[in-house]
């Protein structure tokens, strides 16, 4: 899995926009842990779209990816709910209200969900990409194209991906990029990073004293 990172992988351009057809298309993906069937779940997270295996492979696929110079600016950022507010109602806010949510790098706010769900969810475990999720074909590393990119991968049905924040495809001139869950031990990862004073300013307060109660720092 990548390091944590704070500036967005991509920009809103050309990011997978759910019209019906990119539904239809999403709605018949493939696991590309262990090839069972790929369902879409609710992940209370408005700009993502859930999937999950039966095995439990947890996967995600970004439909807006904010903007490095907004989420610059989260520190600064105020919720509209009570001062007297549960966790899981601050957390629920942030993931839900398009106004605060835009102002949470991706990897945060999977963090933050991750982080409520422990204890509630049934766990998920990160997918791998090793299976096309179209065919089921094995995936096989093919170098760099023509064009430069690199971790170009293919399988035997000719299906092309790039390995990318997850695995990343072109569909109906949109980019889809098929991101692993985060298993527990990188949730703790992540949450450590984001409390690095160096991108204290990429990390609402609200959202740093929940890391901090979840990794018990005072
Ligand atoms: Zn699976
Ligand atoms: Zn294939």
């Amino acid at each position: 899995m990548a390091e944590p990172q704070t500036t967005a992988s991509m920009t809103t351009d050309g990011i997978l926009r759910l019209t019906a057809e990119n539904r239809q298309s999403i709605a018949v993906l493939k696991c590309p842990t262990c090839a069972a069937d790929l369902k879409e779940v609710e992940l209370g997270d408005v700009f993502l779209v859930g999937l999950r295996c039966r095995e439990g492979h947890g996967f995600f696929i970004a439909t807006a990816a904010p903007n490095a110079a907004v989420t610059e600016k989260a520190h600064g950022i105020q919720g509209s709910y009570s001062s007297h507010a549960m966790e899981s109602e601050i957390i629920h806010a942030w993931l839900t209200e398009e106004g605060l949510r835009r102002y949470l790098n991706t990897q945060l706010a999977v963090t933050l969900r991750r982080i409520a769900e422990v204890g509630v969810k049934p766990a998920v475990h990160a997918g791998e990409f090793r299976l096309c999720p179209f065919c089921t074909g094995t995936l096989a590393e093919d170098g760099t194209d023509q064009s430069g990119w690199s971790g170009r991968y293919v399988c035997p049905n000719g299906h092309i991906f790039y390995l990318r924040s997850g695995l990343y495809w072109k569909m109906n001139g949109q980019v889809v990029d098929l991101c692993a869950e985060f298993d527990d031990e990188f949730v703790m990862r992540c949450a450590k990073f984001y409390l690095r004073d160096d991108i204290r300013s990429n990390v609402p307060a609200d959202v740093r004293r929940i890391l901090m109660t979840h990794l018990n720092v005072k």
